[in-house]
């Protein structure tokens, strides 16, 4: 699918002799897997070339798969192809320099909303960036090069943006790719025991999500985290908003949405919202955000936007459910 776009990214690729990945803010494991994945992938293929991600937003939950490169002169930004993985728009690149490429690329699996790029691969059907990244090795592998740093990267993105492989983004081209980079020397133990081992606080916050879940008549679930919760359980931004993850699985329930309240900025909420057989995704572009149609991200600055969200989320699953059959 879409070889002809494949066929110009690797054109492009080869043209040049300074290449830049850029990634998006609150860094995750797609985008630091399909950005680290990429540039494993180019440096073994290309020796000669100077491959670089230049970033300073980290994520310690992912401290494990390593550092990123030391800035690079403007100048350097200006002789340099930008690959822009995992990025809907550009407001979103972390790196606000990736402007001063003299072209760029975007890979990217989100909803389109505002395109950009000299080159834009969209596919919104795929279950990771690292999917794409993954396929465009497979497209090209007579002429690629992978090792098991890199295929290790790539499903390291795989597994987090799939849900360990659960999501209905999930195809059977998912499972293939992912095989090919089992196959390229992935270890799935140390993989999984340093995404998914929690420390104790983490561990112990869990039950306070479990009692203190909020439920509209309809069937959306909701927490707020405020800032004295995160403090009393020791807990990273990170860690809080994690919570999202831990109301999936009531029955009946198609929406959750967790709000945390940003420790570094007074009025601003975070607010992700996952929902299953209906879409959430509209509800977040309303206030300020985007991503896929069953996970996304917004924000918002008060209560009363906060009220307003939880009431239209439980419009939307009387709605659904009103109106289809199947959903439990
Ligand atoms: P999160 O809840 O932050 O993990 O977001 C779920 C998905 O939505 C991820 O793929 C994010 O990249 C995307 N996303 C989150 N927040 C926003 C936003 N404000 N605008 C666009 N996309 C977002």
């Amino acid at each position: 699918m879409n070889i002809e776009i494949k066929n110009a990214i690797l054109d492009k690729i080869k043209e040049y002799d300074k290449i830049l990945i850029f990634r998006h803010i609150r860094p995750d494991g797609d985008c630091m897997g399909a950005s680290k994945g990429l540039r494993e992938i180019l440096r073994l293929s290309y020796p000669c070339k100077e491959i670089y991600i230049v970033d300073n937003q980290h994520s310690d939950y992912l401290a494990f798969l390593g550092e990123d490169d030391s800035e690079v002169p403007d100048e350097f930004y200006s002789h340099s192809l930008g690959i822009v993985v995992d990025t809907a728009n550009k407001d979103r690149i972390s790196n606000q320099k990736f402007s001063l490429c003299r072209e760029i690329i975007k890979i990217d699996h989100h909803i389109e909303i505002s395109p950009f790029g000299d080159i834009s691969w969209v596919e919104e059907q795929r279950s990771s960036a690292c999917e794409m990244i993954a396929d465009f090795y497979n497209t090209f592998k007579d002429e690629l090069k992978i090792n098991k740093t890199a295929a290790q990267y790539i499903y390291t993105g795989m597994v987090t943006d799939s849900g360990r492989f659960r999501f209905r983004s999930v195809s059977g081209e998912t499972l293939r790719l992912a095989a090919l980079m089992l196959d390229a020397g992935v270890d799935t133990d140390t993989l999984y025991a340093n995404l998914y081992l929690e420390d104790y606080d983490s561990y112990k916050f869990k039950a306070y999500i479990y009692s203190n879940v909020e439920r509209t008549e309809n069937g959306a679930a909701y927490l707020y985290i405020s800032r004295e919760m995160q403090e009393k359980f020791h807990l990273s931004f990170e860690d809080a908003s994690a919570t999202v993850n831990s109301m999936d699985s009531i029955k009946g329930y198609l929406c959750w949405l967790a709000f945390i309240e940003n420790p570094d900025s007074e009025d601003e909420i975070r607010v992700r919202l996952r929902s299953r057989f209906m879409s959430i995704n509209h509800l977040a572009e309303e206030y300020n955000g985007g991503g896929h149609a069953q996970a996304c991200g917004a924000t918002i600055h008060s209560k009363n936007q906060l009220k307003e969200m939880i009431e239209k989320a439980d419009a939307m699953v009387k709605n659904y459910k009103e109106n289809n059959e199947g959903w439990m």
